[in-house]
């Protein structure tokens, strides 16, 4: 029987929560640079040099990997001979307390996502708690845990739903990708739960995401089972579809497809997805009773030598003199660099913004959209000598109902944020002659960098919700939504479906 220790479990929680936070899997990032290496869509491939880049910066700096550090979910298997030494908190709580300790170490503070009453006044809980736990009882004397950081756009994407016995799995989950968008940040990787009753087979997909990526070994060794049938057939149709890197057309949109199954009712077929985005986070620990678990860093050599920097050619762009008719002359795809003054705001501060609009309210002097970009983020607080942490794009969809009012009301003339854009918003950018430009999505800290300069200029009450003020210089942006409402994200995937189906793909073997 070992005996395990609180402050052990605790700090294990915390430590490994800190680990996740500024260091992808080492399988992810050799993945990653396998997928750079094969793509051939520049947009795509600069958008993995920039995710790749960013990674090693965070792994140097000991900085949040992306800006949304998630919500935490952690499977617990307690050995049902362990013997828990002094605790005085239920397992659940001990969770809860290394998770507060992690995202409010000082020296790397992670940004607090978790809103406790969620259908009503959805208040920030302040310290990321609580955590989702999962516990199994299991026969030994040791705690297995694993544990994740799920991104918010990557979860937002799950989908679920009961097929008849006799309908296509692969079928329906090729279908659902389209829908999807890339506002759960692709490339990443799909966890997929089959069987069991509702419940357990969104619990299985959850589950798989936590094992390694290893589909380059699965296609050179082959398929021995139906499961790996159907994670080769998901990951080669999927790909096939062309959605790409950050939904911008190219040949990686999934690095792999894991899942986990378990026998169901003979009349049911149920089957979950969830994706998880290019801020994987997990790690796996034991404890034996020998006191805090080991998290091993991965090795600089383990990142690939990519170094993004911007194109030679990149249109600079003077956000404080920037003209309608200038915006006119940007082409979708087109890579800009900006810089200036750049103005903060996402959902809370637009649902503030335009109920107030609707009440004929004035709004807080320093929130002048006139001839101004607003950037849809809510950025990680500063440490050390940071004007401003991780501060990477949210997903832009979910501002897609203020989009006509923000432009027809508040003289705002375009919007920095990632995936694509619905109808509702292209048809207003189009009407109001107004851009939208995407950041890339899990490279939050290499996007931080160009932030010269942070100040809270209305709503400090939502706190990373607030509405900001930033200073730029050589922000890295594409042109996702012209003028004439052409979009990246439609054009980009649907050139490269067809070249799939036309180029042959690179072995990945
Ligand atoms: S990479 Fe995208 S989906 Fe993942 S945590 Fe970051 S913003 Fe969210």
């Amino acid at each position: 029987m070992s005996s395990i220790r609180q402050q052990d479990f605790i700090d294990s929680i915390a430590d490994a929560l800190q680990f996740i936070s500024y260091y992808h899997p080492e399988d992810f990032v050799r993945s990653l640079a396998e997928a750079y290496r094969r793509e051939e869509s520049l947009a795509a491939k600069d958008a993995m040099a920039q995710i790749l880049t960013n990674s090693r910066m965070c792994a140097l700096g000991k900085r949040p990997i992306c800006q949304d550090t998630g919500i935490v979910v952690a499977f617990v298997k307690v050995g049902m001979d362990v013997h828990w030494q002094d605790a005085s908190m239920s397992v659940a709580e001990m969770v809860d307390a290394g998770v507060r300790k992690a995202y409010l170490l000082p020296d790397n503070v992670l940004r607090a996502s978790v809103v406790a009453d969620p259908a009503g006044r959805r208040k920030n809980t302040g310290d990321n708690t609580p955590a989702v736990v999962h516990f199994d009882l299991v026969p030994g004397n040791k705690i297995e845990v694993d544990i994740a950081a799920k991104g918010g756009g990557s979860e937002n994407k799950s989908r679920f739903t009961m097929l008849n016995p006799s309908d296509d799995i692969v079928e329906w989950v090729v279908s659902q990708l389209p829908g999807m968008g890339a506002g759960w940040c692709p490339p990443g990787q799909l966890g997929i739960g089959i069987g069991g009753t509702a419940e357990k087979a969104m619990l299985l997909a959850k589950e798989a995401l936590m094992q390694p990526i290893d589909m380059t070994e699965l296609k050179a060794r082959g398929a021995q089972n139906r499961l790996e049938e159907l994670r080769i057939e998901i990951y080669d149709r999927v790909n096939a579809l062309g959605i790409g890197a950050q939904g911008l057309g190219g040949l990686t949109t999934v690095l792999d497809v894991k899942i986990l199954d378990y026998p169901t009712h003979a009349a049911s077929k149920p089957v979950a997805l969830i994706p998880n985005c290019a801020a994987t986070r997990h790690v796996h620990f034991v404890l034996d009773g020998s006191g805090v678990a080991q998290f091993e860093p991965p090795k600089l050599e383990d990142y690939p030598d990519v170094h993004w920097h911007p194109a030679d050619d990149a249109r600079r762009v003077n956000l404080d003199t920037v003209t309608r008719a200038e915006i006119a002359g940007w082409q979708p795809g087109e890579t800009l660099l900006l810089s200036g003054k750049l103005l903060t705001g996402r959902d809370a501060a637009h649902k503030r913004i335009v109920d107030m609009l609707a009440k004929g309210e004035k709004l807080p002097s320093g929130v002048d959209f006139t001839n101004r970009f607003i950037y849809y983020v809510g950025p990680v607080d500063p440490v050390r000598d940071e004007v401003v942490g991780p501060a990477g794009p949210t997903t832009a969809t979910r501002m897609d109902k203020f989009t006509e009012t923000m432009l027809a009301q508040t003289g705002l003339i375009g919007m920095v944020g990632k995936a694509e854009r619905g109808k509702t918003a292209i048809d207003a950018i189009k009407k109001y002659g107004a851009v939208y430009l995407m950041a890339i999505g899990g490279a939050a800290y290499l996007v931080s960098r160009a932030i010269k300069k942070s100040r809270v200029v209305a709503f400090a009450d939502l706190g990373m919700e607030a509405i900001y003020e930033f200073d730029v210089v050589d922000m890295p942006v594409t042109v996702a939504v012209d003028t004439q409402g052409r979009s990246v994200h439609e054009i980009g995937p649907a050139e490269w479906k067809q070249r799939i189906g036309i180029i042959p793909i690179k072995q990945i073997v």
